[in-house]
């Protein structure tokens, strides 16, 4: 699988289990859909395509504000959760420290 193909996967996977848990629903609401379709549109236009750094690292921190905000908070929960569930995606380097 290709690198963006796989953060794509893994952002929408973390969305999935941040929503659960905080919104209680089933699937994500419709605010986390638009979170996990801005991420994906982000990556999506990452400049730097299949050589494209950690986000977390990166030095254009194209996510607006608010939506960064978001997404720190879903790494935040969703990361350490992540690993051990599916630990081929590794996670951590995406938005980590
Ligand atoms: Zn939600």
């Amino acid at each position: 699988m290709k690198r963006l193909e796989r953060e794509v996967r893994t952002v929408r996977l973390m969305i999935d289990l941040y929503c659960r848990r905080h919104h209680g629903v089933k699937g994500p609401c419709a605010n986390c859909r638009e979170l996990a379709a801005y991420a994906e549109r982000r990556i999506g236009k990452c400049p730097f395509g299949e050589e494209k750094p950690a986000c977390g690292r990166c030095t254009i921190h194209c996510y607006k504000p608010e939506m960064k905000a978001r997404i720190r908070e879903v790494m935040r929960f969703a990361g350490p959760r992540m690993t051990w569930r599916h630990p081929l995606l590794a996670v951590r380097h995406l938005f980590g420290r």
